[in-house]
């Protein structure tokens, strides 16, 4: 007997609980936005901390054993209870946090259409229209940035990846063997140098990277949480004599404990001299760029070989957003080349796929776009000026009730001691989570451990203002203190 092919009519039905039909699809979709809505509602009238009973929550996650299904309106009801309760609310405007923002509205959106259409970036050929925008916005950005307009780069994951590929650009650019036989490529061990107040993600890369943690030279800071222009030059200077090789100078601009400012310029000179790579790690600072007062704040920052911005940190996009950016486009196809027969394109200069870390990618830079172009770069100028606007009023109140400011905040990073007589940072920092009035960090600035406050939401109010001011006043133990704070 010979077997007849299946009729198109006898395949099983698809997975209903996976792709259900369209009226299914829009009542869900409606749904989810309203209780979203809401929940947000919540959120700002409630604790910045997490309020969650972890017993509670392990013993529910324990009853999900995958074998019987559950509605999904039932789970998106139960997974945003989860979220209201169990995260530090990046959405919350007290929310004085490390550079996760509150994502913008046209980042969400575009979220929501990358996620309908999820479309493969990895390459032009399957991707053409989000290649051709993603690109537009890295060379906008570039331009932004005064490299030159034949710059090219990629979206990242986040900083961290960025920041990875600035090591691996500088190692293949300074040996054409690098790619095949790897360190054992230089003549002596390669390093690379960053400010003792570096985001230390660059230990992990220069593990990644087979440099080695001990590849990277922590240079030493001017007392005022910048590299010391003369101390990296020793540094380059020392290594050279020792026969290791100088790879990559990696500056900060905008340090993650202070959002100091390394000098860019100086910085660049000595990479000049010595024929290294120079990396500027913009990844929250970057924003600056947007605006026409603080932008001469990066001035150096052009002359970089590579730089790294992150959209989801002061670019406000969702997470994570980062972005890597070279004006050598020809180092990043050479990084990360490589040969297939089953691409849908191969254009050695255009595909991501054969230039970057990533294969498989997400539209990532579209949040970005229509960020930007919904905006504009007033309308982030705007935003990231109003930041440090916030920053100054707190300093203002706090400075007359006795606080010191530690660093010079000339973006949106503020570092302060607490007036004599106060619990120490730490302490502080604990009673004013405790309370959930507002999130704020502690951070070792020069040596010394302080309160850190970052205006990371985009609508922080003089109410909120006024909030966290009393929230850390009462936290220091000088005044009566009110509730159970
Ligand atoms: C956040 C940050 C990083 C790490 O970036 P991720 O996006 O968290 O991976 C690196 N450098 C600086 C200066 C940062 O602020």
């Amino acid at each position: 007997m010979t077997e007849q092919p299946p009729r198109p009519e006898e395949l099983p039905p698809p997975a209903a609980a996976l792709f259900p039909e369209r009226a299914t699809r829009e009542r869900i979709d409606d749904l989810l936005t309203r209780a979203l809505a809401l929940a947000q509602q919540r959120v700002l009238a409630g604790s910045v901390t997490p309020t969650l009973q972890r017993e509670r929550l392990h013993q529910q996650l324990a009853a999900f054993d995958f074998e019987t299904p559950l509605p999904l309106e039932q789970l998106i009801a139960w997974t945003i209870e989860q979220l209201e309760h169990g995260v530090v609310h990046m959405t919350h405007p007290r929310y004085f946090g490390l550079f996760n923002p509150a994502p913008n509205f046209p980042a969400q959106c575009a979220d929501r259409i990358s996620g309908a259409f999820n479309p493969q970036l990895a390459s032009s050929g399957s991707s053409p229209a989000p290649v051709a925008i993603e690109a537009h916005v890295i060379r906008a950005l570039a331009l932004r940035a005064g490299l030159p307009a034949r710059s090219s780069g990629h979206f990242t994951t986040a900083g961290s990846e960025a920041n990875y590929t600035a090591l691996v650009c500088a190692l293949t650019r300074a040996s054409s063997r690098y790619g095949t036989e790897g360190i054992r490529a230089f003549s002596g061990a390669p390093v690379f140098y960053a400010s003792r107040e570096c985001q230390p993600g660059w230990f992990k890369i220069a593990h990644q990277a087979g440099v080695g943690r001990a590849g990277l030279r922590l240079v030493a800071t001017d007392g005022s949480g910048r590299m010391a222009s003369a101390a990296l030059a020793e540094a380059i200077a020392r290594d050279r004599e020792r026969g290791a090789v100088p790879i990559l100078i990696a500056a900060t601009a905008g340090t993650t404990g202070a959002g100091m400012i390394d000098p860019l310029s100086e910085c660049a000179a000595i990479a000049q001299d010595h024929g290294i790579w120079y990396h500027v790690d913009a990844a929250w600072g970057g924003a600056a760029l947007s605006s026409e007062r603080l932008r001469g704040l990066l001035a150096g920052i052009e002359r970089a070989d590579s730089v790294t911005i992150d959209a989801h940190k002061w670019f406000a996009t969702t997470m994570g957003c980062g972005m890597f950016i070279t004006r050598h486009p020809q180092v990043l196809s050479e990084a990360f080349r490589v040969t297939t027969d089953f691409m849908p394109s191969n254009v050695a200069t255009l595909d991501p796929y054969l230039n970057s870390a990533q294969w498989s990618r997400r539209f990532l830079g579209l949040r970005l776009f229509l960020a930007l172009a919904a905006a504009g770069w007033a309308g982030y100028g705007a935003h990231v000026e109003r930041a440090v606007r916030v920053i100054g009023e707190i300093a203002q109140r706090l400075r007359a009730c006795g606080w010191r400011v530690a660093n010079d905040p000339q973006l949106a990073v503020l570092c302060l001691t607490p007036p004599a007589g106060s619990a120490a940072p730490r302490e502080i920092a604990r009673r004013v989570l405790a309370s959930g009035r507002a999130w704020i960090a502690v951070t070792t600035f020069e040596g010394r451990e302080v309160v850190r406050i970052c205006a990371t939401h985009g609508e922080i109010s003089m109410a909120d203002v006024q909030l966290l001011v009393a929230a850390l006043e009462a936290a220091c133990g000088r005044v009566a203190e009110s509730g159970s704070g």
